[in-house]
């Protein structure tokens, strides 16, 4: 399989580019200047994808420090993100080398594949706040603030088309385990936040389809629901090192990788021993059968 990345105009200035890793990110169009926002896994030439769509001179904006929005900036001298995200670089790689090799295996991607990584350097970096605007030539970007998922996670509202592309502020698994995730309660803000912006729609990090503004409040009821579950243990499947405490609110049989999915992945909550507690209260307590958190369900995702 060939590492290509494909585009698609969805709004009159908006582009939406895919790699085969499934990650997506937006290009803006102006009449002056274009704005790539994220960066995806740097999986193919994301440069030259962009240079077939516009020749005109590109801000890369990031919505936050993961390495699958990342990578493909290493291609272009520059890239904006929050003072906050910035500084995650070295770890971001490491991670970056690992999905490399499990794409090369998983899609038998051919000796030479692009790895944007290997192929161009790190970018210089300049930071982005709250209320920056970026002016395209007849289209305007604003950056707004969304923490949650990284607690300098920044969306770029596309002032004219009324759209806000969020990164992965809002996902339908949406993960608040990272070291420098928010509360559920801080996210629930965010989300507060983002009902209030003058937009339309809400195009993410990882799905071709647009949320709505509507969707927001399956959102507001997962952050509020998922403080009363218990919760199961999870641990990331490709990065196994990274854990958390998964809470599912859709019904069981929702199809995990579609849009109306709802569930949230927070940090790990410390490993309380019911079982283990209530044992120490029973005389002929048996340590085989109560060994392992009262709250594990062992999820795999
Ligand atoms: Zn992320």
């Amino acid at each position: 399989m060939e590492a290509a990345i494909r585009s698609r105009q969805v709004r009159e200035h908006v582009w939406r580019l895919a790699d085969i890793a499934g990650n997506r990110c937006y290009l803006v169009v102006g009449s002056e200047r274009a704005a790539l926002v994220d960066t995806m896994e740097g999986v193919g030439d994301l440069r030259s994808a962009v240079e077939r769509i516009t020749d005109l001179p590109v801000t890369v904006l990031l919505t936050h420090h993961h390495h699958d929005h990342v990578a493909g900036a290493y291609l272009f001298e520059s890239a904006g993100i929050s003072a906050t995200d910035d500084g995650f670089w070295e770890q971001e790689e490491s991670f970056n080398k690992r999905i490399q090799v499990q794409l090369s295996e998983k899609y038998d991607l051919p000796e030479g594949t692009f790895f944007s990584t290997e192929r161009g350097a790190r970018p210089q970096t300049w930071h982005v706040s709250e209320g920056m605007e970026l002016d395209l030539g007849g289209e305007r970007l604003r950056a707004v603030s969304l923490p949650g998922h990284t607690l300098g996670s920044m969306g770029y509202v596309v002032v004219g088309e009324r759209v806000l592309l969020s990164g992965d502020a809002v996902t339908p698994c949406m993960t608040l385990f990272y070291d420098d995730s928010t509360s559920i309660a801080e996210w629930e803000r965010t989300l507060e936040r983002m009902a209030g912006l003058p937009v339309d729609a809400i195009l993410t990090g990882h799905y071709d389809h647009e949320f709505s503004r509507a969707d927001l409040a399956s959102w507001r009821r997962l952050a509020q629901w998922a403080p009363t579950d218990p919760g199961m243990r999870w641990q990331n499947f490709s990065l196994p090192e990274l854990r958390g405490c998964l809470h599912v609110m859709s019904p069981d049989g929702t199809d995990p990788d579609s849009p109306e999915f709802r569930a949230l992945i927070e940090k790990s909550k410390p490993r309380v021993h019911r079982a283990r507690r209530a044992r120490r209260h029973r005389p002929d307590g048996d340590a085989s059968s109560a060994d392992g958190d009262a709250d594990a369900g062992g999820a795999s995702v």
